[in-house]
């Protein structure tokens, strides 16, 4: 059964990678400033949706377990970014050769997937992970527009990428395990999403320079996500 309520965490989180891929290929290859702007902004409205919303409806109850699966959550993520090397934060290593990113693809799917789990429940997540997606969208299409592989392999790159949040959405909706254990699937996403936004804040403040226009984008991504 299909209801209107998932269509949105399938479609949106697609229409974001869409999104990104053009960008990149409009404004060309090179990460700008502004591509950084908006991945300061997509941190901060990210972090801020997770603590506003998402982070109180798994404390919802008391739970013993609930702070141990965000804490792996963010371990599961420690590990992923070994693999990725930190693409699923905008910090990306282009590479020369012409091989298939096998390991980068393979994190990033994963990463991807888990960031799907929780969007069929909690709509304000949604549009958190779709402005997340935009950034990460548009870094990812420049990295596999630069490098030098076959545009089958880039193609399906982007492809496997862009379904695998709407996949995590659909497998978490109608997988029973997944529902059973909800309230704990949820809370390893929490993990999973503190981790990646605070690192793009981190990030964001190289050698800790202090940059009006982009502490400008962090304030204004929590006052949306506030009144969101
Ligand atoms: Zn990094
Ligand atoms: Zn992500």
């Amino acid at each position: 059964m299909m209801s209107t309520s998932i269509l949105q965490p399938l479609l949106l989180p697609l229409a974001a990678v869409g999104i990104g891929l053009l960008i990149a290929l409009i404004f060309k290859p090179a990460i700008t400033n502004g591509v950084r702007l908006l991945l300061s902004f997509s941190g901060a409205f990210l972090l801020a949706i997770t603590v506003f919303e998402f982070l109180p409806e798994v404390y919802k109850e008391p739970d013993k377990y609930v702070g141990l699966c965000i804490m792996l959550g963010l371990l599961m993520q420690i590990l992923l970014e070994f693999g990725s090397r930190g693409a699923e934060h905008g910090h990306i290593h282009q590479q020369t050769e012409t091989k298939f990113p096998l390991l980068l693809f393979i994190s990033l799917c994963i990463h991807s997937f888990i960031e799907g789990f929780p969007l069929a429940d909690n709509q304000e997540l949604l549009y958190g992970i779709i402005i997340h997606k935009i950034p990460i969208a548009i870094i990812v299409s420049a990295f596999l527009l630069n490098a030098k592989l076959p545009k089958m392999q880039s193609f399906l790159f982007l492809i496997g990428f862009a379904v695998m949040t709407p996949l995590g959405a659909f497998a978490k909706a109608q997988i029973p395990l997944l529902q059973e254990y909800s309230l704990y699937v949820n809370a390893f996403a929490v993990g999973v999403l503190l981790h990646v936004a605070t690192t793009i804040l981190f990030e964001s403040s190289k050698n800790h320079q202090f940059n009006a226009s982009k502490f400008l984008a962090i304030v204004i991504g929590i006052i949306l996500a506030y009144f969101l």
